[in-house]
């Protein structure tokens, strides 16, 4: 991690005006229909100040503080997926001028992406999109729509003050600190005394940034208080995960019954998918108009919840619930880790928070395999 300066409010709102000067079109977090979602901001008074989130399985709050933190919440449902790989996005378009005609042009598809500068993203969703850039940019078959936009894009991170009920990096690995993949990183102190931020570089673009910002040399008290406010947030972890021989321990209970349980309680709605940060399945859709004189195929998200996601030649491979809940948590916390080299899960808890049947993939997983290997301990013990 680079040097640390310390940044005051005015600070801020110079950084938002040279990202906004350098023609980077500014997302961050922002109060909307009772939920922080992500959204232009260009000025501090766009930003949630004095607003805090109260997560549980199923369930999600808007509360007040008793400061006015601007990034003294945990996690809204939004992923900064959906701005790198949107939800719905037109590949082609096709044209015939005269409808009698065989041949037909192909026209350009959208228009280039912004150039995205995002602020307020927390450690876990850096770690996501490092796990997106592997599977959608840095492989023979790259998406040439997320590699554009994530060419350009900017990452302003905000090392987390709090934990969310529902999260659980700490136990992942990939938060409450950011690491790595941010251009500028900022931890946001505040107590009676003054509301300043610490600042860091990640980058060249980054350093060559704060440059140019108002900005002073942090100190041993500065640093310290950092220390503190992330050790506490990795301490009130809501949740945890046992990670160690859970890949072992879910590809060799693929039957347990405990499968068949969760089937009871899901509605294979696939909001989990919907909201994770991680998942990166889409389908292809085209659409003519009745002329037959023009032809749109678009990309959306998909889900592997849906019994269209896996129909192959008349019949849908995960038929049940359980199966469809077995692959997504499988492939999550087991086989992702042999086709990708780790898990696919970072611990940010979304999809405990937007479960409409609170279901927890943490107390699942540690379900599985339970009463055997219960069992064996008992084996063991007599
Ligand atoms: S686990 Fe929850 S969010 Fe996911 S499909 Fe089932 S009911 Fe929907
Ligand atoms: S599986 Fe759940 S906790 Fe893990 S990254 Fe996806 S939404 Fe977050």
């Amino acid at each position: 991690m680079g040097e640390e300066y310390r940044l005051t409010l005015a600070g801020l709102q110079a950084l938002l005006d040279a990202l906004g000067a350098r023609g980077y079109h500014i997302l961050g977090p922002r109060l909307r229909d009772e939920a922080i979602i992500y959204d232009e901001v260009t000025k501090l008074a766009d930003l949630p100040a004095g607003w805090t989130d109260r997560q549980e399985a199923g369930q999600y709050r808007m509360e007040r503080r008793a400061d006015n933190a601007l990034f003294g919440y945990a996690l809204g449902p939004q992923a900064w997926r959906r701005f790198l790989q949107p939800p719905r996005h037109t590949l082609w378009r096709a044209r015939r001028a005269d409808p009698a005609a065989d041949d037909f042009d192909i026209l350009p598809a959208d228009t280039a992406p912004p150039k995205f500068a995002f602020l307020g993203v927390r450690a876990c969703e850096l770690h996501a999109i490092s796990i997106q850039d592997r599977i959608l940019r840095d492989n023979a078959y790259a998406d040439a729509s997320y590699t554009a936009r994530r060419a350009e894009a900017f990452f302003i991170a905000v090392n987390c003050g709090m934990a969310g009920g529902t999260c659980f990096c700490a136990s992942m690995g990939t938060g409450p600190t950011a690491q790595t993949g941010y251009d500028l990183a900022l931890t946001e102190l505040l107590d009676a005394t003054r509301h300043e931020f610490l600042i860091r570089a990640g980058s060249a673009r980054g350093a060559a940034l704060l440059a140019i910002l108002p900005h002073t040399p942090a100190n041993e008290a500065d640093r310290a208080q950092e220390a503190a406010i992330l050790a506490d947030t990795a301490q009130h972890m809501g949740r945890t995960l046992e990670t160690n021989g859970l890949k072992e321990r879910l590809q060799a209970n693929l039957e347990d019954p405990h499968w068949d349980e969760i089937a009871t309680r899901c509605l294979s709605c696939g909001n989990c998918t919907m909201v994770c940060p991680t998942c990166f399945c889409t389908t292809l859709e085209d659409h003519t108009n009745l002329a037959g004189t023009e032809a749109v195929r678009e990309q959306r998200w998909d889900s592997c919840f849906t019994l269209d996601f896996s129909y192959i030649h008349g019949d849908s491979v995960r038929a049940g619930i359980a199966a469809r809940y077995r692959h997504w948590l499988t492939h999550k916390l087991a086989n992702w880790v042999d086709q990708f080299g780790e898990m696919g899960c970072v611990g940010c808890g979304r999809c405990l928070t937007w479960c409409p049947a609170a279901i927890d993939i943490t107390a699942e997983a540690a379900a599985i395999g339970r009463a055997t290997h219960d069992q064996e301990d008992q084996h063991g013990n007599a």
